[in-house]
């Protein structure tokens, strides 16, 4: 008898694609990850990630069982335990810290290592109705965020990517979308196909610069000023739209101060991209209101993110490409999901004054005696090595009075200073309900296989502490579909006619938007309607310069195959990755560092050093080493997570993190000190 079938699903990792799965099981296997063939974000593909997770599901390494730390912290060593032992020594550790040190004193560490809204996001009710402090989730998003809203207001929205084939002019700026944004790629093909002008700014050449018809290797932390300085020139050029202006923006002015500061022979300078080419693609941007601008985060995490972000968000708008289908572009789609988040995550039981610990700032936090962390919880994330300045992170972690409880599904870097591990189920063993910043598609999941051992979903982890723990809201006591019915409880139009009954029966439900949906056609979401090009955004420097120590500059795009940890201990994913962590560094550097390819060296910055393979390649700029793929550090040649050569200071805007800023070294292995363990 066949026991195989094909479920639907909807991809839970962190990514603006949020694709429509299908995924085929037999028995209690998952064997094969399909996108759903009509769905018109997902156009029937997922990318070799996801592809791989039958692998993963089914990891021999899964951790199935609760377990409490019986070796030094940070050794990985552990007994099982059962559920109850684990959730009564979670308690009463808690209780003690609190009454000791009080309620701020304990913090939950989180990302978006599921984007399934509740199992990501409703553990903070627990936190929030115990008081504890709260956590500024800036990791990855903030800086851009920040920066986009700054000229649009709150919500962030995008030109729909089914829009994208009507575009005539399109430029991935910071992007490297075959990798990141996949399902964008198809839709810029379309485009091109009708005769669109496709532009990659990058300062690295990847897959998406083969895809573009012009590429442009920008240095690293210049895009405010190439922004300024094509902005400067469409008002030269007289380009701008002056009706759309008038009526919908704020500030133009002090914007046109601004880019005066960048006129094209200076920009074309500090960024390394020739004048000509500057002033072609003004032109291009002045003949062509069809203008698409993707941004990519990558290029929003450092000092001037925030600046740069919004420097290149307001050229659609200068132009008034927003008005015509296929103009515009975007950075993130999220604001428009506007759900009732009243209540879901806790937001009702948050009490007035608490301490706020900025994510990037984990390891000063753990590190800070006058005001102790008493008591961490990570889930969906990994903070010792997705977490800046791992060196103090790792310090942290190894506080003997830190208690830490670590929800995961497999024994990670973090999870090794754990003193309770709880094991958690993965995206096919738990229903939830999907957001998406790259599209506008509502998702319902369902689960698909039991889960193995005794794992359990975050969201039944945190209801048992909830009444271990006395907290009596009603919100401890309602189900995942009735949190779902709760977040779809908006008034807002764009939910309109999206009730739990449709969701549940169509699975991918499209927000209620007019056809063609133009975002800011008719101005921006703060109260007055108005975009703001005042105060206008500024090129902002390196605080850190290179020099004769540190004379390179590190950023870190993902790779083909492994982007952040999620997927990094997959043994085929490792393989396809070559087996170990590469930087790429150009022939020049790699000549005046005495580094040969295939070598590995020592990268070192101010705050510490790691030991990587090194490709020599033209794909990275002069002057740039290109990290690619967050690896798990203890999958690492040394042992050492990427962000040991990070810092714990933040973006100009958002509190984002650094990750594109540190200068580096780049050594060959020279001694037996820097021999990798
Ligand atoms: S492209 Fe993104 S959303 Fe789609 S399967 Fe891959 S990781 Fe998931």
């Amino acid at each position: 008898m066949n026991s195989t079938r094909t479920l639907p699903s909807v991809c839970p990792l962190d990514c603006p694609d949020t694709c429509s799965l299908r995924i085929t099981v037999d028995g209690a296997r998952m064997v094969r990850v399909a996108g759903t063939p009509d769905h018109p974000i997902t156009q029937g593909f997922a990318c070799v990630k996801l592809a791989r997770y039958p692998e993963r599901q089914h990891h021999r390494d899964r951790l199935l069982y609760p377990l409490r730390r019986i070796g030094p912290k940070g050794a990985g060593r552990f007994e099982t335990i059962d559920w109850d032992t684990a959730l009564n020594c979670i308690v009463d550790q808690l209780a003690r810290n609190i009454d000791r040190f009080g309620e701020q004193s304990v913090l939950p560490y989180c990302y978006a290592g599921t984007m399934g809204l509740i199992e990501r996001d409703y553990p903070l009710a627990f936190f929030r109705g115990l008081g504890a402090a709260e956590l500024d989730q800036t990791i990855c998003a903030a800086s851009g965020g920040a920066g986009w809203e700054s000229v649009y207001g709150p919500h962030k929205m995008s030109t729909p990517p089914e829009e994208v084939p009507h575009a005539r002019l399109i430029v991935l700026w910071g992007i490297n979308a075959v990798r990141s944004s996949s399902h964008l790629i198809p839709l810029v093909k379309r485009a091109q196909a009708a005769g669109a002008h496709v532009l990659h700014i990058d300062p690295y050449r990847n897959e998406t610069s083969r895809v573009a018809d012009e590429f442009w290797q920008v240095q690293v932390g210049t895009d405010a000023a190439l922004a300024l300085a094509l902005g400067g020139e469409i008002l030269r050029l007289g380009g701008q739209d002056a009706s759309y202006l008038a009526a919908h923006a704020v500030g133009l002015a002090d914007y046109a101060e601004a880019c005066q500061q960048w006129p094209v022979p200076r920009a074309a300078e500090f960024c390394g991209i020739p004048a000509d080419a500057i002033r072609q693609l003004a032109r291009r941007m002045v003949a062509c209101p069809q203008t698409y601008i993707k941004i990519g985060y990558g290029m929003t995490r450092n000092e001037g993110g925030g600046n740069a972000t919004a420097a290149i968000a307001l050229l659609p708008a200068l132009i008034g490409a927003w008005q015509h289908r296929g103009g515009g572009g975007g950075i993130s789609t999220s604001g428009a999901f506007r759900l009732n988040t009243a209540r879901y995550s806790g937001l009702h039981l948050r009490k007035p004054h608490r301490r706020v610990v900025n994510q990037n700032q984990l390891g000063r936090a753990l590190e800070d005696t006058d005001q102790p962390i008493s008591s961490l919880f990570v889930f969906n994330s990994n903070p010792a090595v997705v977490a800046p300045d791992s060196a103090s992170v790792r310090r942290g972690l190894l506080r003997d009075d830190l208690f830490t409880v670590v929800l995961e599904h497999f024994q990670t870097d973090t999870a090794d200073y754990a003193d309770i591990v709880l094991p958690a189920t993965t995206f096919v063993e738990h229903p939830d309900v999907y957001a998406s910043y790259g599209h506008y598609h509502l998702q319902w999941a369902e689960p698909i296989l039991p889960p193995p051992g005794d794992c359990r979903p975050n969201s039944w982890v945190f209801r048992e502490l909830a009444a271990r723990m006395g907290l009596s809201d009603p919100v401890f006591q309602m189900s995942t579909e009735e949190l779902v019915e709760d977040l779809l409880d908006s008034r807002h139009p764009f939910l309109s006619g999206i009730t739990w009954q449709r969701l549940r029966r169509e699975r991918s439900v499209r927000l209620n938007l007019p056809e063609p949906f133009l975002p800011y056609a008719q101005g921006s979401n703060f109260p007055d309607g108005k975009i703001r090009f005042a105060p206008s955004p500024q090129q902002i420097d390196f605080r850190e310069q290179p020099t004769d120590a540190f004379p390179l500059r590190l950023i870190s795009p993902p790779g083909p195959f492994i982007l952040n940890t999620t997927m990094g201990n997959v043994p085929s994913i490792i393989r396809a990755a070559g087996g170990e962590p590469v930087v790429l560094v150009h022939p020049q550097d790699a000549a005046r560092s005495s580094v040969r390819h295939g070598d590995r060296a020592r990268i070192r910055s101010r705050y510490g050093a790691i030991v990587r393979k090194v490709e020599v390649s033209d794909r990275a700029r002069p002057g740039v080493v290109v990290a690619l793929g967050q690896w798990w550090a203890k999958l690492a040649p040394d042992g050492r997570s990427l962000n040991e050569l990070t810092s714990q200071e933040l973006t100009d805007l958002g509190g984002g993190s650094l990750f594109g800023n540190p200068t580096v070294a780049v050594e060959p292995l020279d001694s037996d000190l820097d021999s990798p363990a």
